[in-house]
């Protein structure tokens, strides 16, 4: 569903997910902060038409929300931008939101990282920071409408700045815990030339620039 994409964003040199994330597919499994075996340098995929489900239908928010500042290319910036549906069994499907990491200190001082929040926090979108742990350890999250609402409204950039520093630095100092996943059973082997489909693409979340 490459229609929902941003046009004239692509990943080039990028391959944040394949190092970020922690991926747990029948196909591959790998812990956040590891780089995947798979890949090769130059933001290349060894597996590439093979290539497992998660991988062939995940984009970045970057990639995927045009209120994502153009500034805010994951490699470039140290900001992971992915959108997050919390779904319950009493309340069915949820809001969507987004979870913003902060891959790297420097990430913080990333031109429009403070716009993108805001533009978030002002359109109701939930938002939920994230801190990775060393690697192969568990994220600290914490949501921060609430905290935000205050600096957003007053269009106060250096306040929406001094909220995320703060989250971030309680998200270094939390409990990161080993991420242990639990070993799948391997797939049978597909006929030449399947694929094993597009799967779908969340919706898009709708949001405003916020001017700060
Ligand atoms: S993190 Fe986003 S921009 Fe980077 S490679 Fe993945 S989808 Fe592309
Ligand atoms: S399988 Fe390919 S696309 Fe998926 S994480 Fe590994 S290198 Fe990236």
């Amino acid at each position: 569903m490459d229609q929902e994409l941003v046009a004239g964003r692509t990943c080039g040199a990028c391959n944040v997910c394949c190092v970020a994330l922690t991926i747990d597919d029948p196909a591959l499994q790998k812990v956040q902060g590891y780089r995947c075996r798979n890949a090769l340098p130059g933001n290349g995929c060894a597996i590439y038409e093979a290539r497992p489900d998660t991988c062939r239908t995940f984009y970045c928010g970057w990639r995927r929300l045009r209120w994502v500042r153009e500034t805010l290319r994951p490699d470039i910036s140290g900001v992971l931008v992915q959108m997050h549906q919390k779904a319950s069994a009493a309340t069915g499907p949820g809001r969507m939101g987004v979870v913003v990491t902060l891959l790297n200190r420097a990430a913080l001082k990333a031109e429009g990282l403070a716009e993108t929040v805001a533009a978030a926090v002002a359109a109701d979108v939930p938002v939920t920071l994230q801190i990775p742990g060393p690697p192969g350890h568990t994220y600290g999250q914490a949501q921060v409408n609430d905290a935000l609402l205050g600096p957003v409204r007053a269009r106060d950039k250096a306040g929406v700045l001094e909220v995320l520093r703060r989250a971030r630095a309680m998200g270094r100092h939390g409990d990161h815990k080993p991420i242990v996943l639990k070993p799948r059973p391997a797939l049978p082997p597909l006929p030449p030339g399947e694929g094993r489909g597009e799967g779908s693409q969340a919706a898009q979340i709708p949001a405003r620039d916020a001017s700060l």
